[in-house]
């Protein structure tokens, strides 16, 4: 059926049955997984980082769902992606070790990266070892990230990184980072002169500082590059493209359901509390015991369920 929603038509499609067939698998998964995981755990979802969950993912084939086969992905399609990130989303499961990987740092190496770079990073990230964070804002450039400073200039051997990104989600847990930087021209040049690189954060030269939030959590982080010696094979693409890159990069970020699923865990809290209050007539102080209650495999959960 096609919806006109102002200039546009919208083809709306049912999830091919197939694709739904995941979704009772998946559930059982994260039930046994993360069954008697708190809920104040669950609800920070994508930001819960959990290595031994990922890899237990990755063990189904459930890291790089829709990635070739000849990478280590499982060759499915977006329908079954979109199922998984649901299930996943939706419990509240902790996805954060391989979550940016899985979702665009192998897609844009697979697109943009040479044989060599897809050959390297794409079977570990599959197998749920190497975990990436992603290197577009600074200090100076955030909203506008044309502004970037961070400079890798051109050696005999590869490039010499310098300056830094900030707000970069659990770089502190990450093996590698793709950042947007300018070899060469200056700010002023904007869009022109930006490339992207894959950086082993491991490297002399890397210094991770996380960025204590105000509920106490430290999931991102301020990264300087101080002198930092890259290959050049360290170059992902065309140097100069990076600006078409990383919009191509913005588009696997923001075109997923997270920012709608992600608060699922707290939405269903919220309301089987305020169920709970209305029914007992109790006074509102009693939050902390419906935050208790809820299971991911109880999804509906008991509060929503008996309203
Ligand atoms: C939870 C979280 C995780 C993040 N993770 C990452 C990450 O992993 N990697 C990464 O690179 N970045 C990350 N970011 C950064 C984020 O994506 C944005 O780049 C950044 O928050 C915006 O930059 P800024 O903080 O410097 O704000 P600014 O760009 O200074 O903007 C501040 C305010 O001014 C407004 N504004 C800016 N320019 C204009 C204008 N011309 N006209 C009108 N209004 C304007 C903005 O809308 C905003 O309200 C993360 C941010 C959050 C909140």
């Amino acid at each position: 059926m096609a919806t006109l929603l102002g200039m546009h038509t919208i083809e709306r499609h049912r999830i091919p049955d197939t694709d739904e067939a995941l979704r009772a698998e998946i559930r059982a998964f994260i039930a046994e997984a993360i069954g008697d995981m708190p809920a104040e755990r669950r609800a920070r979802s994508w930001m819960g980082f959990d290595a031994d969950f990922s890899r237990r993912l990755a063990q189904r084939g459930w890291v790089g769902l829709t990635l070739p086969t000849e990478y280590g992905g499982a060759g499915l399609g977006h329908f079954a992606r979109f199922v998984l990130v649901e299930e996943l989303l939706c419990a509240g499961a902790p996805v954060a070790a391989h979550w940016i990987a899985d979702r665009q740092s192998a897609p844009l190496i697979l697109r943009f990266g040479n044989e060599a770079q897809r050959q390297c990073h794409i079977p570990r990230i599959c197998r749920g070892e190497s975990f990436f964070c992603i290197g577009m804002s600074e200090p100076g450039a955030g909203s506008d990230l044309a502004s970037v400073t961070t400079r890798a200039e051109r050696t005999a051997h590869g490039w010499r990184l310098n300056g830094g990104k900030i707000w970069t989600t659990n770089a502190q847990h990450s093996h590698y980072m793709i950042a947007l930087v300018r070899t060469s021209g200056t700010p002023a040049d904007r869009q022109k002169g930006l490339s992207q690189v894959i950086i082993d954060l491991a490297r002399p030269g890397v210094n991770i500082h996380p960025i204590v939030d105000l509920a106490g959590d430290a999931h991102f982080s301020q990264v300087f590059f101080d002198d930092v010696h890259l290959p050049e094979e360290a170059l992902v693409g065309a140097e100069g493209d990076g600006w078409l890159q990383v919009n191509a990069e913005l588009a696997f970020e923001r075109s997923g359901p997270e920012r709608l699923y992600s608060s699922m865990v707290l939405l269903e809290r919220w309301l089987a509390w305020q169920r709970e209050t209305a029914r007992a007539g109790a006074p509102r102080a009693s939050i902390p015991s419906a935050w208790a209650g809820c299971s991911p495999s109880s999804r509906p959960c008991a509060g929503c369920r008996s309203a």
